[in-house]
């Protein structure tokens, strides 16, 4: 018996309330009674991140437990990154207790382990985990968890060490068969699992009809239906968490899960599992591919271009080309996933075939191969183009000062890139925010500014350092060049992020 065990199967996720943020009255009161609704259904866990919903998740919270009695378990989210250390943990989870009026909550969640060295870094000493520990022990928290976004491989030895009882992963139809694995190591360590993104992000629920094939009698042919049941159907998976931004869907979603699978959960894995690997084009993740001597990550590649089989989606404020949608789907799958970043849009392939003959799939891994790494060379995704981005922006100008806008994981990356390609720069650096509570700070050992001290600094450029609200900041700065400041974003149009 786990921690999550005898949970309702659904779990309310709280990233997607109909609210605009904190002067959003309207969407306030209906954001509070969807949480109500889904509370008088059954729904008795909440996965909540104190920025969720424009950061106004915990208010609505707050209210809506206000108004009901019945027992609710919660997580408290403490990202790493965010936070670092056992003492940043205990800020961020006494936040958690005072917006939402609690003394103590169910979960500890260390959130956003992204790599087995993220998770050593949790877990030494003096570190994030270091202050769950605490919190437990003083009785202000039942549970420690971990929300892993790692690859499975890294998700297993974490499973392994055996230091959180009850995990959050990514699962659905489009990652099963790379996730099965996991699950199975989390049933027998006794592991507790709560699945996110039952529905792959939407892709699943705007491409019905493709995947339909997980469907089986008793769904009566409803694709979202099948796939929230698939996502439960697994023993090791107690809570399916699902993220609602009306009625309709919370009742639908609730409806799902009032009444037993009709078909037994077991048979459901089973036969899904089985028509997966009959769907034409698609990458099951099963690595028989993998061991190119050319060191190329074949079924990472191939998993990420899964996208290129659905309608491209909207994403880090683009709305197109198609083009552009889909290589920020495959990019951003394989810099999560696999840490990737191409030297160069020229494929090392020697297409010697290997990958493609071991395929279960009879999938043209190699001129996806070439295709993947193409798409990188014209989409600035590859150490080659940031490389050449930065010389002709920064490097020789005779620049005496450079502003990165903002400072973060971008700056970050400039200045290091900088420094291994050309040394110590001839110019300053000079890092800027617009958020107050950054300024005054440092970052990267550098102090930040507002941007109200450009025109006191005067530094020759200003470099937006970010991608999704890039034009926002351009917009913002274009009263600057009038003193003769060169402002210059980063990525140019068609690019994707550096990072993502
Ligand atoms: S064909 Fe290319 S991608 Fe496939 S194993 Fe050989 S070198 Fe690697
Ligand atoms: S063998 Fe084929 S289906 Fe399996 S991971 Fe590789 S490309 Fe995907």
């Amino acid at each position: 018996m786990g921690i999550f065990t005898n949970h309702f199967p659904l779990g309310l996720g709280t990233t997607r309330f109909p609210i605009s943020g904190r002067n959003d009255t309207e969407g306030f009161d209906r954001s509070v009674h969807l949480v109500r609704q889904a509370l008088d259904g059954g729904v008795n866990y909440i996965d909540v991140g104190y920025n969720y919903s424009a950061g106004m998740a915990l208010p609505v919270l707050r209210e809506a437990l206000r108004q009901t009695d019945r027992p609710i378990s919660i997580t408290a989210k403490v990202m790493y990154g965010q936070d670092q250390t056992a003492s940043d943990a205990r800020k961020r989870f006494d936040l958690y207790l005072r917006e939402l009026k609690l003394d103590r909550m169910f979960s500890f969640t260390c959130w956003c382990i992204w790599s087995w060295d993220d998770f050593e870094k949790i877990t030494e000493k003096g570190g994030i985990y270091e202050g769950a520990l605490r919190l437990k022990e003083e009785g202000a928290v039942d549970h420690i968890c971990g929300s892993l976004h790692c690859p499975p491989e890294d998700m297993l030895r974490i499973i392994e060490s055996g230091v959180f009882e009850g995990i959050t992963v990514s699962y659905s139809l489009l990652n099963a068969a790379r996730m099965r694995p996991v699950l199975d190591l989390a049933e027998q360590r006794g592991v507790s699992v709560a699945v996110m993104n039952p529905l792959g992000g939407g892709l699943i629920a705007q491409n019905r009809e493709y995947f339909s094939f997980a469907c089986g009698e008793a769904d009566q042919g409803n694709t979202v239906h099948a796939a929230l049941r698939f996502a439960k159907s697994h023993p090791a998976v107690d809570i399916v968490l699902g993220g609602v931004s009306c009625e309709e869907e919370l009742a639908d979603s609730v409806g799902v899960f009032s009444a037993p699978d009709p078909e037994p959960p077991a048979k459901r894995l089973n036969r899904v599992m089985g028509r997966m690997s009959e769907l034409k084009g698609f990458c099951t993740g099963c690595k028989y591919c993998e061991g190119c001597p050319q060191g190329i990550p074949t079924s990472a590649i191939m998993q990420a271009r899964n996208a290129l089989l659905f309608e491209p989606i909207a994403d880090y404020n683009r709305q197109g080309p198609p083009e552009l949608l889909y290589d920020l789907q495959i990019f951003r799958k394989l810099f999560f996933d696999h840490d990737w970043l191409p030297g160069s849009g020229e494929s090392p392939c020697i297409r010697c075939g290997r990958c493609e003959k071991s395929c279960t799939q009879k999938l043209p891994i190699m001129e996806s191969i070439l295709d993947t790494y193409r798409r990188a060379g014209l989409s600035g995704y590859t150490m080659e183009s940031h490389t050449n981005r930065l010389k002709e922006l920064l490097h020789g100008k005779g620049f005496r000062r450079v502003g990165l806008y903002p400072n973060g994981g971008f700056a970050s990356k400039i200045m290091e890139l900088y420094q291994e390609k050309w040394g110590c720069p001839e110019f300053e650096w000079v890092l800027f925010n617009s958020d107050q509570k950054m300024q005054g700070q440092t970052a990267d050992g550098l102090f930040v500014h507002g941007p109200e001290e450009i025109p006191e600094l005067r530094p020759d450029m200003v470099l937006i350092c970010t991608y999704k609200f890039d034009q926002e900041i351009e917009d913002s700065l274009e009263r600057f060049r009038k003193d003769g400041i060169v402002i210059k974003k980063l990525h140019r149009s068609g690019e994707v992020p550096w990072i993502f």
